[in-house]
C-alpha cells in the first residue's frame, strides 16, 4: 500500500521545480502537507516526517499540464459520429474512465476543450469532490461555433453580437471554466474547411468581453490565417492548433501574450492511421493537407519564441489520454529544447489554463502536484515514458518507490 498520510516527504530527488527550466543544486526534498507544498530546500535541512518516499537518482518535477483534451471522447475513427451515437450517460462514463487513463499517465491538469451536454463540467467537479479519481479539470463545457460551423454536434450555435453574448453566459451559467470558440474550419466536422473563417473578429471580440468580464480565458480553435489572425485582434488567450500562423502573426502573438497549443498528435495521429484505421476519408484528406504545414509552422514558432503551451488533442482519432509524454517527444524532436517542452507542460501549461496560483511549478503553498521520473528528462526526453510517482493534490494516485513509515521501521516495495 502506498501512504495514504496527508504529511509525507519526498527526499533526496534531482528537482526540476518548473520556475525555471533548471534544476535546483543537489539532492533536494519536499514536505507535502495537506495538499500542498510546505517545504522544498537541501536534502541535509528537510524537516522530520513519519512517512518518507526516497527519491534519490531519480528527477521530481510538477504534475503535467494536458492543454488539450476531449476526456468524453475516446479516439473513435469518426469523432462526431460518437458524439452523436453517445447518450449522456455514456460520454460521462467515457470522461470518468480517460480522467483515470490520464492521471494514470501523470497528468495531473487537463483543459478540456469541448464536450457534448455538461458531462465534462459535471465530472471536474466529481473529481473535486473525491467521486472519482482523475486530474484537476477545467472544462470548456460546450464549444460556442457559427451555425453548422466546426464542432456544432458539441457545440452552442450563435452568429451575431447578441447571441454570442448569450451563448458565452450560457456556458458560464453551466460552469465552464473558460470558453472555447471555432474561428475557423476544422478537420473532424463534415462541410468545413480548415482554412476558411467561421465565427468573425467582432463577434470574438464580444466573447472575450464576455469571459474576461466574468474572469475566464478565451482558447480559439484556430487553424487557417484569416482566422488565427481574427482570434488574435480580438484578444483571445489562446490559439489552439495555429497550422497557418506566419512570421507576422507570431509577433502580434508575442506583443499580445497569446499561448499557442500545437496538438501535433492530433494531425500526426490521423495521418498515420488513415483509411485503414476505419477514419473516413474526408477527415484524412484535410488532415494530410495540413500535415506538413503543422509541423514547420511548429519549428518556426519555437524560434520567433512564441508562449507554447502542450496539449495533444486527446479523444479525437486515435490520440490516446496517456499522450502527452509521446507530445512532448515530438517537440522535442522538432525543435523545442527539453527545459522548454517541460515547461511548456508545466508551468505555462498552467498559466494557459489560468491555474498558476495553483499549479505547475512546486513552490511552498502551490499544490503537491507532483510526478517522480526514472531518469533526466533534460538529457532525454523519453526519460517521461517512466514515471514511478503520480500525486496530485498531496495524494499519492500510485507509486514504486521505497516508502518507510516511523511506525514499520522497515523499507517497503510497494508494486505499481
Ligand atoms: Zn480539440
Amino acid at each position: 500500500m502506498t501512504t495514504t498520510a496527508a504529511r509525507w516527504l519526498l527526499r533526496g530527488g534531482t528537482v526540476f521545480d518548473g520556475t525555471d527550466g533548471g534544476i535546483r543544486t543537489g539532492p533536494t526534498s519536499i514536505l507535502v502537507d495537506d495538499g500542498v507544498v510546505a517545504w522544498i530546500g537541501a536534502d541535509e535541512d528537510a524537516p522530520a516526517s513519519d512517512v518518507v518516499i526516497d527519491a534519490t537518482d531519480h528527477t521530481v518535477m510538477p504534475g503535467l499540464i494536458n492543454g488539450h483534451v476531449h476526456l468524453a471522447n475516446s479516439g473513435a475513427a469518426d469523432l462526431a459520429a460518437e458524439v452523436r451515437d453517445d447518450s449522456i450517460a455514456t460520454a460521462a462514463y467515457r470522461a470518468a474512465a480517460n480522467a483515470l487513463v490520464t492521471l494514470d499517465a501523470g497528468v495531473t491538469t487537463v483543459k478540456d476543450c469541448g464536450a457534448a451536454d455538461n458531462v465534462v463540467v459535471d465530472l471536474g467537479r466529481a473529481i473535486q469532490a473525491g467521486i472519482v479519481p482523475g486530474p484537476r479539470v477545467v472544462a470548456a463545457g460546450r464549444v460556442i461555433t457559427m451555425t453548422g460551423g466546426h464542432g456544432h454536434f458539441m457545440g452552442v450555435e450563435a452568429d451575431g453580437i447578441d447571441a454570442v453574448r448569450a451563448a458565452v453566459r450560457g456556458q458560464l451559467k453551466q460552469g465552464a471554466d473558460f470558453i472555447k470558440a471555432m474561428a475557423t474550419g476544422g478537420v473532424l466536422t463534415a462541410g468545413v474547411k480548415p482554412t476558411q473563417t467561421a465565427l468573425l473578429r467582432d463577434e470574438l471580440a464580444a466573447i472575450v468581453e464576455e469571459a474576461h468580464n466574468a474572469g475566464r480565458r478565451v482558447s480559439t480553435h484556430a487553424i487557417g490565417r484569416d482566422g488565427i489572425e481574427n482570434a488574435i485582434h480580438a484578444g483571445v488567450d489562446t490559439i489552439e492548433h495555429g497550422f497557418h500562423l506566419d512570421a507576422e502573426l507570431f509577433a502580434l502573438a508575442i506583443e499580445r501574450g497569446t499561448y499557442l497549443v500545437p496538438t501535433l498528435s492530433a494531425i500526426h495521429g490521423i495521418v498515420a492511421e488513415g483509411e485503414r484505421g476505419g477514419i473516413p476519408a474526408w477527415i484524412v484528406d484535410k488532415a494530410r493537407s495540413e500535415v506538413e504545414r503543422s509541423t514547420a509552422m511548429f519549428r518556426a514558432a519555437v524560434e520567433a519564441g512564441v508562449n507554447i503551451a502542450a496539449g495533444t488533442d486527446a479523444g479525437t482519432p486515435f490520440n490516446p489520454h496517456d499522450g502527452l509524454v509521446e507530445e512532448l517527444i515530438q517537440m522535442v524532436e522538432i525543435g523545442l529544447t527539453p527545459a522548454r517542452t517541460m515547461l511548456s507542460a508545466t508551468r505555462d501549461g498552467a498559466i494557459n489554463a489560468g491555474l498558476s496560483a495553483l499549479t505547475g511549478t512546486l513552490e511552498v503553498g502551490k499544490a503537491a502536484d507532483v510526478i517522480v521520473v526514472d531518469g533526466d528528462p533534460l538529457d532525454d526526453i523519453t526519460a517521461l515514458r517512466r514515471i514511478v510517482l503520480v500525486a496530485k493534490d498531496g495524494v499519492i494516485h500510485r507509486s514504486a518507490l521505497d516508502e518507510t513509515s516511523r511506525s514499520s521501521s522497515y523499507g517497503r516495495k510497494v508494486a505499481v
